[in-house]
């Protein structure tokens, strides 16, 4: 496994055409399949994502074993409280990002924003969009159990992989409370730290 920190560092934040990675879109050619911008519930003023998230979401789904069919874009999101969300439209899944709650600076890694990635990718991994039998809350936490297995591959530290809740949020009716996603994220974590041992032993 080659996806270190410093190739996420690299990729995210200096160049963002031709660094090499394998699968790696670059930003001109990914630009060129924007034409309509489609429309979702909850979000306005839908555009291309920054071209660091999309090289983040190559890296993570790369580092998860999965091809690159989710289509990306950035937003503004009405709901206060959501900075991203995975959602399926005519058999097509996409994840949509707040441009102003997730932040691509160029010069080191923002690991909160490539942990939200993760978080979306993971609930379409585990198709929580067809799993209404199960309660909200458990298809949160699966998903941040798998953000935080997703950036352990990606060479983050356990530190950097539960940083995204921070705080003390209480539980709500669709969401964990934050010490229960930080633990999830923990427990991911640490799932992806013993396959790397056992990879290379
Ligand atoms: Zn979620």
């Amino acid at each position: 496994m080659k996806l270190s920190r410093r190739t996420l560092i690299g990729a995210a934040g200096i160049s963002v055409i031709g660094i090499g990675t394998p699968g790696v879109v670059s930003a001109q050619s990914w630009r060129g399949n924007f034409g309509m911008m489609p429309r979702f519930k909850n979000a306005r003023s839908v555009k291309p994502p920054n071209p660091r998230a999309e090289i983040a979401m190559n890296l993570i789904t790369d580092a998860v074993g999965i091809e690159r069919t989710i289509k990306l874009y950035s937003a503004h999101i009405t709901k206060t409280r959501i900075a991203g969300f995975a959602t399926t439209l005519n058999g097509t899944r996409y994840i949509v990002y707040d441009r102003a709650k997730v932040p691509w600076p160029e010069t080191i890694t923002p690991w909160t924003s490539v942990f939200l990635m993760a978080h979306e990718v993971g609930h379409h991994v585990a198709v929580h969009n067809f799993r209404k039998d199960i309660q909200k809350i458990r298809l949160e936490l699966e998903a941040d159990r798998f953000a935080g297995f997703a950036l352990s591959r990606l060479g983050a530290t356990e530190a950097q992989a539960t940083y995204y809740y921070r705080g003390n949020g209480p539980e709500t009716i669709t969401h964990p409370s934050s010490l229960a996603s930080t633990a999830s994220a923990r427990a991911g974590w640490k799932l992806g730290e013993r396959m790397k041992r056992r990879e290379q032993s």
